[in-house]
């Protein structure tokens, strides 16, 4: 649709949690997205740790998490790729689906720092403008320094910060601890009738 605006949300997402759902959510309203499509990563050829759930699991968590938002919807455009998948193929993708719309990419401010060593830096933000999301433990002025360098292709959304990550999620299944609060309830009990991350896989 022309003139649409459209939020990418790419993550592990292992598990999603209520920072990727903030994050997503308060970048949909600062910037008038009509949609955010979350975008969950396929399993890449060599697992990155040991406890990581499969690309198909991780995907019905997100789906779970981000129902009843009706501006919230899921993409399976790298869940079923065999190799890794770059941003810069993902977001040409949505191009192509999406002709005349402007796309964003949201991130947190840990994946936008890293952006200038992704594959094809360039091409991203020639497809998208970034949105980043301040994360706690990531210096502000980092990320304003960033935003001088980028101007227009990168906007940094003044949210509040959501102190949760999914390493620790899954430490904390792990080690048997609650998680509950750091993401929705369905996600909880998916992880808990799954048994997902309660043994290291060693
Ligand atoms: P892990 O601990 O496994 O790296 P994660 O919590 O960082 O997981 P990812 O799936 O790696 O989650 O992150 C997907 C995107 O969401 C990234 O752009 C990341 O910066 C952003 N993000 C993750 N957690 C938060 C948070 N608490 N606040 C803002 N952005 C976040
Ligand atoms: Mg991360």
């Amino acid at each position: 649709m022309s003139g649409e605006k459209i939020g990418i949300m790419g993550g592990t997402f292992d598990p999603v949690h209520y920072g990727h759902l903030f994050a997503a959510e308060q970048a949909r309203v600062v910037l008038s997205l009509g949609m955010v499509v979350f975008v969950p990563s396929g399993t890449p050829p060599h697992k990155s740790y040991p406890m990581m759930a499969s690309a198909e699991d991780r995907y019905a968590m997100t789906e779970l998490a981000i129902r009843g938002n009706d501006h919230f919807a899921i993409s399976r455009a790298e869940t079923d790729r065999p190799e890794a998948s770059y941003t810069a193929d993902t977001l040409e993708y949505f191009r192509r689906e999406n002709p005349g719309a402007e796309l964003f990419l949201i991130t947190g401010a840990d994946a936008a720092l890293d952006i200038p060593n992704w594959h094809e830096p360039d091409r991203i933000l020639s497809l998208c403008r970034v949105a980043v999301a301040a994360r706690p433990g990531y210096v502000r002025d980092k990320i304003t320094e960033l935003s001088e360098a980028a101007g227009d292709s990168l906007i940094v959304l003044d949210t509040g910060l959501i102190d949760v990550s999914a390493t620790e999620i899954r430490e904390l299944a792990a080690g048997n601890g609650s998680i509950r609060y750091m993401t929705p309830d369905s996600v909880c009990r998916y992880i808990a009738e799954k048994k997902l991350y309660s043994c290291t896989g060693a």
